[in-house]
């Protein structure tokens, strides 16, 4: 069986300009890392498109072989459905262009592009786009998620901001998805997922931004967690939205802007990002350094695209990491005495708990625009379980879903599917909302046959 479809992959080599990987080739294993280290899994062949047109043989090949396919952008997703077992990965690493039409503010973006491709190209004109906080995410599995970062309180979400996207469906077909063409299906990808086809390429707009502007970290004891957390919802519910400030509580990581004494120890972080003036958001952030006695801070003026690589060494990729996600309309005492406690029986050093505040462009988008339904949360948290050894899995995992089961009664309805771990299938329909049933009609259209199902699967049943 493996001798005959090696010849018939071996076949498959000339129909593809990009390099096609065995287990035999010696990148095959480099090419089959992922972020998370607790996905192992071994494709029969990996195909490294060159460009958007070698995607359909791809599919053709796996459909007539009754091969699983799988998508791989950056390879970030927890859930690890960028690789698949025994069957056929599309893998985008060798498609990274991004082209910047400055004069129009559009840029094009290849399905392989992390962030920071995306940042160094746009920053060059003074633009950019919302997207994640983590430069080697993938710009593909970030948008047909949602994606939302520094930029979303006021540029809305990496979806609000697509303006196109070039796609090959199941059947091989190459569609343009936008407004104006397969406005359904555009409807679809803008959150829908990789459910519905390859995304080959995608358009977005952009916004003047920076290229410098005011971020930082101040860190503030563990406790001082209430007060400062306290005031942190107050100045939410009324500030500016040129700034954004989450929240971070994790044992401190040796900075060296902290005192020796308080590394290892419980932290409460907060990032702060201010996209207008410098001198403005220095005013503001007098307001931030006065919740507590803060233990230090690192804030000034910078380059956007520096600041959007400033947690990339805290989120490498190799460790082990299991995730789990709320949204919240409103962070209640209730919410926030369950963050503390949790907070408080860390099981690794780098298990963390972090808020990210998205109230503003977002929320002014109807729920039913586009798949993304979560027009009401105005805060998304994310129970980042991080270990480094196997040994600690049982109590890191049990940590974050004993976390994530005593904060869900704070939480509004609803998950975002990009920070779904595998196991939480059930959640799917709930993540899309008054959307699921379009989304379900979409897909026995486009994908009747469920062939791209590793994802936060949509499934075409009646
Ligand atoms: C360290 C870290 C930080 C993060 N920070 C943020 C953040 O700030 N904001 C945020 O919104 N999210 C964030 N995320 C979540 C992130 O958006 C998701 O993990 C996303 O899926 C990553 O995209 P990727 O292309 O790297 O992932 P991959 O694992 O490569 O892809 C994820 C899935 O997307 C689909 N897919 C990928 N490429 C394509 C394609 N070309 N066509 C069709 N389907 C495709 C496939 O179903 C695939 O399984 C973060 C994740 C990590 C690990």
């Amino acid at each position: 069986m493996a001798t005959q479809l090696n010849e018939k992959i071996a076949g498959m080599k000339g129909t593809i300009k990009g390099r096609v990987l065995t287990r035999d080739d010696p990148t095959y294993d480099e090419a089959r890392q992922i972020w998370n280290a607790m996905i192992d899994r071994r494709p029969a062949v990996i195909v490294q498109p060159a460009d958007g047109a070698d995607v359909a043989p791809a599919i053709k090949f796996a459909r007539d072989n009754l091969l699983e396919i799988s998508v791989r952008g950056a390879g970030h997703n927890i859930a690890g459905n960028a690789l698949c077992n025994d069957g056929l990965t599309i893998d985008f690493s060798n498609m990274k262009q991004v082209r910047v039409d400055a004069g129009n503010k559009r840029a094009y973006v290849d399905a392989g592009a992390t962030l920071a491709d995306l940042d160094a190209a746009t920053q060059r004109h003074g633009l950019a786009t919302p997207v994640g906080i983590n430069s080697t995410t993938g710009i593909a599995g970030l948008t047909l998620g949602g994606g939302f970062g520094w930029l979303t309180r006021k540029h809305g979400m990496t979806i609000d901001n697509l303006v196109s996207a070039e796609v090959v469906t199941a059947d091989g077909k190459k569609l343009r998805a936008s407004e104006q063409d397969n406005a359904e299906l555009f409807w679809a990808l803008r959150g829908g997922g990789g459910n519905f086809g390859v995304v080959t390429q995608f358009e977005f707009a952009l916004h003047p931004v920076g290229p410098e502007i005011l971020a930082g970290l101040i860190v503030f004891p563990f406790a001082q967690a209430k007060q400062v957390l306290t005031r942190y919802r107050q100045l939410t519910s009324t500030s500016p939205e040129d700034l954004n400030v989450w929240v971070v509580l994790r044992q401190a990581p040796p900075l060296p802007f902290l005192p020796q004494n308080v590394h290892g120890k419980e932290v409460v972080v907060l990032p702060i990002f201010y996209a207008g003036k410098v001198a403005d958001g220095q005013k503001l952030v007098e307001q931030i350094r006065a919740f507590g006695d803060p233990h230090g801070e690192h804030i000034g003026a910078q380059p956007y695209a520096e600041w959007q690589k400033a947690f990339d060494p805290l989120l490498t990729p190799g460790a082990r990491n299991y995730w789990k996600s709320h949204n919240f309309t409103e962070l209640s005492d209730d919410a926030l005495n369950s963050i503390i406690e949790y907070a408080g029986k860390l099981p690794s050093p780098q298990c963390e708990i972090f808020i990210g505040h998205i109230a503003g462009a977002a929320n002014r988008v109807s729920p039913n625009a586009m798949a993304y339904a979560h027009r009401d949360a105005k805060f998304v948290l994310n129970v980042h379980g991080r270990w480094e050894s196997p040994a600690q899995d049982t109590s890191c995992i049990e940590w974050a879903r004993a976390f994530f089961k005593a904060s869900a009664p704070h939480a509004s309805a609803g998950a975002y599917v990009n920070f779904m771990t595998a196991e939480e299938d059930d959640r799917v329909a709930a993540a899309y909302g008054s959307n699921y049933d379009r989304l379900v009609q979409l897909k026995k259209r486009y994908d009747p046959e469920n062939i791209f199902h590793l994802n936060q699967n949509i499934r075409a049943i009646s």
